[in-house]
């Protein structure tokens, strides 16, 4: 295998602690989207979940790829609270779960993670493609991830990223049929679904760590 092409568990541990305190870091810009359209807690409840998460990565060692993911998602569905608590925390879970037993993340493992996430998601939500939810994004991400299998897991996270930032924005021209922005009908048009906003950082952070990482592996 060649070097970059896939993190090992002690980078994607060192990424997810990364992730987690980037979305730490950014939960005014949820609370601002939630302002507009919902009730104003998704920056709240991502706070909640990712210390959590971060808490969770730094308590133990984990055995494997399956195993970090599936725990930051018990931590999360624990401690998060909401709507996106169920669903980040089923995301992670179910992709997590998805991945026991495997000792390296590459570019096939993101696209299980995401696709199995996204089954999980979708049978526990019942969004579909075009409700402005949090699958807009994710869906779109999973499609690309699964384009991508057998490429360098950085190039990989890059289109990936790409994929769910894209569907973040083709939120803002959906009426909501889930969740609270529902109720809002032709008023939640011009504004981003504050869930599918949150899943674009998440992934555009893996995206972003995962070269960092990459990048101190190859000056060491
Ligand atoms: P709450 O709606 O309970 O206040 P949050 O504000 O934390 O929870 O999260 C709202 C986000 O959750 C929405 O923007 C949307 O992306 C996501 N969401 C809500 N309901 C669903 C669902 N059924 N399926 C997928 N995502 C959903
Ligand atoms: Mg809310």
């Amino acid at each position: 295998m060649a070097l970059n092409s896939a993190m090992d568990l002690s980078s994607l541990t060192l990424v997810m602690r990364g992730v987690c305190t980037s979305m730490i870091d950014a939960v005014d810009d949820f609370t601002h989207a939630d302002q507009a359209i919902g009730d104003g807690d998704h920056g709240l409840a991502i706070g909640r979940g990712f210390r959590a998460a971060n808490e969770f990565i730094g308590g133990q060692d984990h055995a494997d790829v399956g195993g970090l993911l599936e725990g930051m998602g018990a931590a999360i569905l624990m401690s998060m609270g909401g709507a996106s608590g169920a669903i980040y925390g089923t995301l992670f879970r179910r992709g997590g779960h998805a991945l026991v037993g495997r000792k390296i993340f590459d570019s096939e493992a993101l696209a299980v993670f995401l696709e199995e996430g996204l089954v999980g998601v979708c049978e526990r939500g019942g969004a579909h493609l075009g409700d402005k939810t949090m699958v807009d994004a994710l869906e779109p991400a999973a499609a690309a991830a699964r384009y991508s299998v057998g490429n360098p897991i950085s190039d990989a996270l890059v289109v990936v990223a790409e994929a769910a930032r894209a569907g973040a924005r083709s939120t803002t021209e959906m009426r909501a049929s889930h969740g609270r922005a529902k109720a809002l009908g032709d008023r939640a048009l011009g504004h981003v679904d504050p869930g599918a906003l949150s899943f674009a950082s998440l992934i555009e952070g893996m995206c972003r760590l995962a070269g960092e990482v990459r990048g101190s592996e190859a000056h060491s």
